[in-house]
């Protein structure tokens, strides 16, 4: 890929970014005082023209760095029309931005409409996703539409009835593009681009917390000489992660007593699987602690009641899947907890980053018993990062069965941790001994630590 870096230094005001006074107002009015890195670094260069692809942690202020660029850019083409008597819209629509989840699209829609405000309504933001019936997305989308925000099935579905067409789509964005260029998605994906104008026509910005060399190598067909911006937030430091080792089935009251010990007004809770949910809101209930569920198996109308309750802090636990772990933007959410390690190291990153967002200090917790001590490591090494191992007051490991436990699971469920040509024993053995020294038992929780969250 052809590409080069803008200069990394940081503006330090939106003023010299390029942007027209109705954005720069709203901004005044969001109370926005400078730009993020990422907005620092991409506005200027979509300003430009340029493609552009973007690894950014999430909550580092992606989203305006894309829709504050795009509406200038629409505002302007709409008063150069508007002096050359040029046509109307159609069914077409100009700025189409793809996001893997319907939450997503609700949430990047609001935002772009929040930052149009001053538009005066003379952009006009459509956001489409699945779960919902159909009927009323095709009457919002009459006479086409400005910016579209979609998720890619709806809006194969919508094409096929001809209530939209993406033949003048001047840019597309890819939020969440990892996920997006990944198999679960690739093939709506790749249905779509064929209807929209080819290369240079158009400009294309790819934005993503993560980006996997695999994914990294299957862009090169979509941008055309992108700028490569890669920032670290520089709201990182703002998230702080902890780990603690739990004896096998302890994890639930070790959540449990964490939750009512810290008292947190709203705490998210990840597991891996749908029912995995419903069982863990059951078990907490026994604790008495009452929490509500998030995942795909619930209606539409469900899940946004739900997520609306949490974000106003009406939920103060939820417990949810995967499908939660993307862009999401919950202010001020205090702390998000693996229950279940995600199975992807990357998917760890996106789950964290629900909280710290925006300079907001937030906790991230991993609850770990012994079959997880390998997978973890994993996790730290792709994420170059790595945790001291904690303990729960009340909840101390127990070493030696956790080790025996552990070896147990190496040598059986994990054959591949044992190097070639060596005994079964002695991997045993081995893993024996790495398990007694991952799960080591630093010191208990210091409670002081916890003060602020
Ligand atoms: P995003 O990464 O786009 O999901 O944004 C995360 C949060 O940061 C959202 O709540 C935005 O409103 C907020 N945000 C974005 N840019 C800025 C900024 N320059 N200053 C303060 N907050 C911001």
């Amino acid at each position: 890929m052809s590409s080069d870096t803008p200069d990394s230094s940081i503006t330090a005001s939106f003023d010299d970014l390029g942007l027209i006074p109705p954005l720069l107002a709203r901004l005044a009015e969001l109370e926005y005082q400078q730009p993020t890195a990422i907005q620092a670094q991409g506005i200027p260069s979509i300003l430009a023209g340029r493609d552009l692809i973007a690894g950014a942690n999430t909550g580092s202020g992606k989203t305006a760095t894309f829709a504050l660029p795009l509406l200038q850019q629409l505002s302007q083409q709409q008063a150069a029309r508007s002096t050359s008597n040029e046509g109307t819209k159609g069914n077409y629509v100009s700025g189409l931005v793809l996001v893997p989840t319907r939450e997503l699209a609700k949430q990047v829609a609001d935002s772009i409409r929040s930052y149009a405000v001053h538009f005066n309504g003379a952009i006009k933001t459509v956001a489409v996703f699945g779960g919902v019936s159909t009927n009323k997305q095709m009457l919002a989308l009459r006479g086409g539409c400005d910016i579209l925000v979609a998720t890619p099935g709806r809006l194969l579905d919508l094409i096929s009835s001809n209530a939209i067409k993406l033949d003048r789509v001047k840019t597309l964005v890819l939020d969440e593009a990892d996920r997006m260029l990944s198999l679960g998605f690739v093939d709506e994906l790749t249905e779509l681009l064929a209807l929209m104008p080819a290369g240079e026509s158009k400009q294309t910005l790819l934005f993503s917390a993560t980006f996997p060399e695999q994914v990294k190598s299957l862009t090169q067909n979509l941008l055309n000489d992108p700028v490569e911006i890669q920032v670290q937030s520089a709201d990182a430091s703002t998230l702080v992660q902890r780990v603690f080792t739990v004896n096998k089935g302890e994890k639930t009251a070790v959540l449990a007593q964490l939750i009512k010990q810290h008292q947190w007004r709203q705490v998210l809770v990840f597991v891996n699987a749908k029912n995995s949910c419903e069982h863990l809101a059951y078990k907490l209930s026994k604790h008495e602690i009452s929490a509500e569920v998030f995942h795909g198996n619930k209606g539409q109308g469900a899940r946004s009641r739900v997520l609306e309750g949490f974000k106003a802090g009406e939920i103060e636990v939820l417990i949810a899947t995967d499908i939660a772990a993307r862009g999401l933007d919950i202010e001020k959410l205090p702390v998000v907890f693996n229950f279940d390690l995600p199975r992807s190291p990357a998917d760890y990153m996106h789950r964290i980053g629900r909280s710290g967002r925006a300079g907001e200090v937030g906790l991230a917790l991993s609850l770990i018993d012994h079959e997880d001590y390998h997978h973890f490591k994993i996790i730290e090494k792709k994420n170059k990062f790595q945790l001291e191992r904690e303990q729960v007051d009340g909840f101390n490991v127990d070493e030696s069965a956790a080790a025996a436990l552990a070896a147990d699971f190496l040598a059986h469920d994990k054959p591949m941790a044992a190097p070639a040509g060596t005994g079964k024993k002695k991997a045993k053995k081995r893993a024996q001994e790495k398990a007694e020294q991952e799960g080591k038992n630093k010191a208990p929780v210091n409670t002081d630590i916890w003060s602020g969250y």
